[in-house]
Parts: C-alpha cells; sequence; structure tokens
C-alpha cells in the first residue's frame, strides 16, 4: 500500500485484500514499471479514480504479457474475473442479451489489474440505467505530427461553442495524444438524441472550419486536421476514464484539467502512473474545483 503524504483534504486510500501475483513482472519496459507499480498507482488513486470508474459498464484493454505484446479490448467476462467484478444484463442490438463488466470498489478495479488489465474504458451512462447518457465526450484526436498548442485551442474553441449552448464542459488530458472534452448531463436524454446532438454539433464545427476540424473518421479527410470524435457518443461506445493509466510507452495516464491550466501545459502525457501523490494533492487543487460536474441537459438545436 502506497503512504500518501500531504493529503490532509484528500480521501484515504481504501485497504484491499486482492492478491496481485508476479508483482516484478514488467508491464511497461520502456519505462520499467511492473505490475506490482501498476497496482499500486490504482490503489494510491482509489480516492480519486472510484467516483469514475464505478457504476458503469466497462471495457477492459488487458495486456497480460505487457504493454509492448498483445492487449485485447475486453467487455465480458469469459469466466475468470470473480466476485469483485460485477456484471450487468444489456441488450444487443439484435435483441439478445449480454452481461457488460463493471465495478463498485476498489478490489473490483484491482481484481481487473490482477487480470492484465491496463486501461479502464467506460460508458457514458450508469448501470442503473444505461439508456440515459450522464455524460458526452469529444475526443479530439489530431492528425500524426498535429502540434498540441492546436489541440489545446481546439478544446478552448469546443468549451466555448458549448458555452454559447449552455453546457459547462471540462478538459481531460488523454495520456495519448489528444484531449477530451467533457460535458456532464444530468441523465435524461437518451443515446439516439446524444448522438444525434453529438454528431450535428461536431458537424457544424468542420463545417465553419473545414481547415482546422473534421468530422468524418476517414483518416484521408484528416490531414494536417484535428478530427472531432464524436462516435463516442453512441449507445456502447466507450471513453478511457479519468485517472486511467495508459498501455502506451512510459506508462502515461488520463487526466482532469482546469481550462485555465490547460494553456500551460506541453503534452497530454503530463502525468504518468510515478505521479499518484501529485495527481492526489492536485485533485484538490482550485483548478479542479468541481471538475466534471455540472447539473445540466442537453438543449434543443
Ligand atoms: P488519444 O488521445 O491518443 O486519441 P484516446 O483514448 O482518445 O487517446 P482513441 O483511439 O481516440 O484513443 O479512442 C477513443 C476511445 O475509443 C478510447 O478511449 C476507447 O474507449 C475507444 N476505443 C478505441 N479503440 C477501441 C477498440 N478497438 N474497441 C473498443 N473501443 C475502442
Ligand atoms: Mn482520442
Ligand atoms: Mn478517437
Amino acid at each position: 500500500q502506497v503512504v500518501v503524504e500531504n493529503a490532509a483534504k484528500a480521501p484515504d486510500a481504501p485497504e484491499s485484500d486482492v492478491k496481485i501475483s508476479n508483482r516484478d513482472r514488467v508491464i511497461f519496459p520502456d519505462s520499467n514499471v511492473t505490475k506490482g507499480d501498476l497496482a499500486d498507482y490504482y490503489a494510491a488513486v482509489a480516492p480519486i479514480l472510484l467516483p469514475w470508474v464505478t457504476h458503469r459498464p466497462i471495457s477492459l484493454v488487458r495486456c497480460p504479457q505487457g504493454r509492448a505484446k498483445h492487449c485485447f479490448f475486453q467487455k465480458h467476462d469469459a469466466g475468470s474475473l470473480g466476485e469483485h467484478v460485477k456484471q450487468v444484463d444489456i441488450k444487443e442490438k439484435d435483441g439478445s442479451v449480454e452481461p457488460y463488466l463493471w465495478v463498485d470498489d476498489i478490489d473490483g478495479v484491482l481484481t481487473c489489474v490482477q487480470m492484465g488489465t491496463i486501461e479502464f474504458h467506460g460508458w457514458g451512462s450508469r448501470v442503473e440505467d444505461v439508456e440515459k447518457a450522464d455524460r458526452v465526450v469529444f475526443d479530439l484526436d489530431p492528425d500524426e505530427g498535429l502540434d498540441f498548442e492546436r489541440v489545446k485551442s481546439a478544446a478552448a474553441d469546443l468549451k466555448r461553442h458549448l458555452a454559447d449552448l449552455g453546457l459547462t464542459s471540462f478538459a481531460m488530458l488523454s495520456g495519448g495524444k489528444g484531449v477530451h472534452v467533457v460535458v456532464p448531463l444530468v441523465p435524461q436524454a437518451e443515446w439516439p438524441a446524444v448522438k444525434s446532438f453529438a454528431d450535428r454539433f461536431a458537424r457544424a464545427l468542420a463545417q465553419a472550419e473545414p481547415d482546422r476540424f473534421t468530422a468524418n473518421l476517414k483518416k484521408i479527410d484528416r490531414k494536417g486536421k484535428i478530427f472531432i470524435d464524436y462516435l463516442r457518443n453512441q449507445r456502447g461506445s466507450t471513453a478511457v476514464l479519468p485517472y486511467v493509466a495508459r498501455a502506451r510507452p512510459g506508462a502515461p495516464v488520463a487526466v482532469p484539467v482546469g481550462w485555465t491550466e490547460l494553456r500551460d501545459i506541453a503534452t497530454p502525457q503530463l502525468f504518468s502512473v510515478r505521479d499518484a501523490d501529485a495527481l492526489i494533492e492536485r485533485s484538490t487543487s482550485r483548478a479542479l474545483k468541481g471538475w466534471g460536474q455540472a447539473e445540466q441537459v442537453l438543449p434543443d438545436i
């Protein structure tokens, strides 16, 4: 268990008795981060991670042999995850019903880590009512080689346009190449309406500024631009959740940031799993006060 110093205002990491095997197995060969380090990271950030990761259907990115070897997305349990990882039955398009994974505590998270999970991705709705979205995410995907400054100004523009519609939004460094602009919602609108809103919003931006933005998934259309990936906002789609580690070189993590703070940040990989203490401390900073919280519904547009 990692002892967090200086965490006067942050809640303590909960105890867990999930046993992590092969703690010395190197999961990130580029930075010597082991399975034990990863488990310690998740245990340490549990107080700030769990509010985002619990109570929603999740997909796991599992890399049992480490991030440099074979990794796979897992939506369902093949029978190995045990009692701490819960399941919720969700109806598929074809009418059949499939059990989706969710967790409600640190034991669930660490069980997944024990099974080789690095990343946790979540639906934009909660297990209590999976049909009603509790957030919209605009995932800004820059073309290869595009400067991060361009991504930051794009994110700030999205924030402004959303504010024009009466919506408060928040920025998250993806830990990869981009920024996610997150719009919390009171769960009310169902997926078809949510997708339609996100689709129309992204297309309007791309139409207004075709040199900067595209809303077209095709890479060929992305030359020198930022793809506003609105497709995170359909039933069954997922986005990486706050404070989740990424299966990328250097073990970066997805991290909420304040809008003013973002202006001075030079990389979406600012923090790594080595920074648990700093992340806990930051979480009570003024810049992050109220991050991800807003009582709002989608406007009619
Ligand atoms: P980056 O900033 O590098 O783009 P990202 O997390 O936004 O990082 P994307 O490739 O843009 O990565 O993917 C956006 C989201 O789409 C992911 O966070 C994930 O939840 C989902 N996703 C991506 N690939 C898959 C896949 N193969 N199967 C299921 N979901 C996926
Ligand atoms: Mn992305
Ligand atoms: Mn994307």
